[in-house]
């Protein structure tokens, strides 16, 4: 045994408690933060690492209180900026687990820019994004994820801008992972942080996640009670997609074009449906369009739930770290050697 191993034995067994600190959260009785919170508390043990090697990021807005209620390191940093704080951190101690806590507007509109890079980058980071499709700190403003129509205090009238899609985006900008999960499901939701966790890249998990004071049941119309079965679909690996209360309807392929088919007749089996490849970029594409659809239509897709899609793809930090090391063996110069010299700007 090293002494690295040695060192690791040791270690006490963690649980969630370990990483709950002192701080009691500030957010809304009723609010999804509190469920993701402690799922994301949940998950840390299965890190195996100790808190003080863990460092959780945060932009602004609800979600981003976050940091202060998990006894890790921490950043509540500025608006739309947890990402680039969470990549200088990461490519200079590539060693730590590093956490990013976003929300939707905080992501995708102020941070909108920095999300689409540090997708296509890749770092090892994992970002858990809070979609409550509202801007909930500065009391109902509608974001870049509101529905259309939806009535807030600056669409008095209804929202007429069309909503970014998460997972498209994602994976539309070079995204190596990306999972949907929802506050409710709580052993669900821990199941997809844990992969996230896994995967050696930027993982993308978007959580739908109520804001009961500010935009309640946003995703009512698929995630409620009395709806839940016909309209959610849980995706997973090697498995046919299945959904329904009786797992009674499928979705094949038509061509590239999804279609619901009803197993219940017995002319349509398992075995003829679409079957989930997390690898398959065209699919996972397909699955992140089963959004625009409205209940009205005859071929209603259910939203689906779980990893999308995952690539593997060396991370950023690797990538510098190993150019480092090969440009150090001509010798490790100085900053003023560098900038008074005259190869500052020209590549030799
Ligand atoms: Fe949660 Fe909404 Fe309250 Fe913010 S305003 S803490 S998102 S319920």
């Amino acid at each position: 045994m090293t002494d690295i191993d040695i060192a690791q034995a040791s270690r006490p067994v963690l649980t969630a408690k370990d990483f709950a600190s002192d701080q009691e959260p500030k957010w809304c009785p009723g609010c999804g933060d509190h469920a993701v919170l402690q799922q994301l508390k949940n998950v840390m043990p299965d890190l195996g690492m100790p808190p003080e090697e863990i460092v959780f990021i945060s932009g602004i807005g609800c979600s981003s209180r976050l940091p202060y209620y998990m006894a890790t390191y921490g950043v509540h940093g500025i608006h739309g900026r947890a990402l680039p704080m969470a990549s200088g951190l990461k490519t200079s101690r590539p060693e730590l687990s590093v956490w990013v806590a976003t929300g939707d507007g905080d992501a995708l509109s102020i941070g909108g820019n920095h999300f689409i890079h540090t997708l296509r980058r890749n770092l090892d980071l994992n970002v858990v994004l809070f979609n409550n499709e509202i801007y909930g700190l500065t009391k109902g403003q509608y974001s870049p994820t509101t529905k259309i129509g939806l009535k807030t205090v600056t669409s008095p009238n209804g929202v007429i801008d069309h909503p970014f899609n998460t997972a498209a985006l994602t994976l539309g900008s070079g995204g190596t992972f990306f999972a949907r999960a929802m506050d409710r499901d709580g052993k669900y939701l821990r199941s997809v942080l844990h992969r996230a966790a896994q995967h050696k890249g930027t993982s993308l998990v978007e959580i739908y996640q109520n804001c009961p004071i500010f935009n309640n049941s946003a995703f009512e119309a698929f995630a409620g009670q009395e709806n839940k079965d016909e309209r959610t679909i849980y995706v997973e690996q090697d498995m046919p997609l299945v959904f329904g209360k009786f797992r009674q309807k499928g979705i094949r392929l038509d061509g590239s074009t999804p279609v619901v088919v009803d197993l219940s007749k017995g002319d349509i089996s398992e075995n003829d449906l679409w079957i989930h490849n997390e690898r398959d970029i065209f699919k996972a594409n397909l699955l992140a369009r089963f959004f625009d659809d409205p209940l009205t239509v005859e071929n209603f897709l259910p939203r689906p739930f779980g990893v999308f899609y995952v690539e593997d793809r060396m991370p950023y930090e690797d990538a510098l770290t190993a150019q480092i090391e090969i440009a150090q063996k001509k010798g490790v110069g100085t900053l003023e050697e560098l900038l008074k010299g005259d190869s500052a700007y020209n590549i030799k």
